[in-house]
């Protein structure tokens, strides 16, 4: 596995988003709303850099099985906060193929909240389709499969501090 982004880099770029957001969102009250399973240890670090008034609920949709979108996206969890007239800021482990975040930013809206914006903490800008601009992004990535931080390979590797590329790895096993 090679390391793309140590764990001081990740904790430096999460103080820049946490103050950026707090000074966006001062008096708006924002409910974090976090994808599990990948946000949880994203989520738990980048609310403690924020220093403004909020709420944290979390959804849990799955498109991926082993290393590859199955292509359909299947909400396992729900919310439990009753987001009309509220800001919403969603949180994401990463943007892929950007399948994932423009079904969950539509499934949010159609509830009317007063505003949705979208955090990720990864971006692999090379691959995504999307419907809308990105509002806050940790770090941009090449397509390679990731784990680390929260991002699992089969369930594991979640507990690792920084973010790491495996595609060394897979290219190995397939040979
Ligand atoms: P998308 O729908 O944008 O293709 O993918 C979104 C979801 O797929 C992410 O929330 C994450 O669960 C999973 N995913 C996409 N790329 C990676 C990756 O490189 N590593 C891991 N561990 N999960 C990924």
């Amino acid at each position: 596995m090679r390391e793309l982004i140590s764990a001081a880099q990740l904790a430096k770029r999460i103080g820049e988003m946490g103050k950026e957001i707090s000074r966006d969102y001062k008096g708006r009250e924002p409910i974090f709303v976090g994808v599990l399973n990948g946000s949880f240890i994203f989520m738990a670090d980048l609310l403690r850099e924020v220093t403004i008034d909020c709420e944290v609920d979390f959804i849990k949709l799955s498109s991926y099985e082993g290393n590859a979108s199955s292509g359909t996206i299947h909400l396992r969890k729900d919310i439990s906060s009753d987001v009309a007239g509220r800001n919403v800021i969603i949180v994401e482990d990463i943007v892929d193929s950007g399948l994932t975040i423009n079904f969950l930013k539509s499934r949010i809206e159609d509830s009317m909240p007063s505003s949705v914006a979208v955090v990720s903490l990864l971006f692999k800008r090379e691959v995504a389709k999307l419907n809308f601009d990105l509002d806050y992004v940790g770090f941009e990535i090449p397509a390679d499969y990731v784990v680390g931080y929260g991002l699992d390979m089969d369930q594991k590797k979640r507990n690792l501090k920084g973010i790491f590329s495996i595609e060394d790895e897979l290219e190995k096993n397939c040979n």
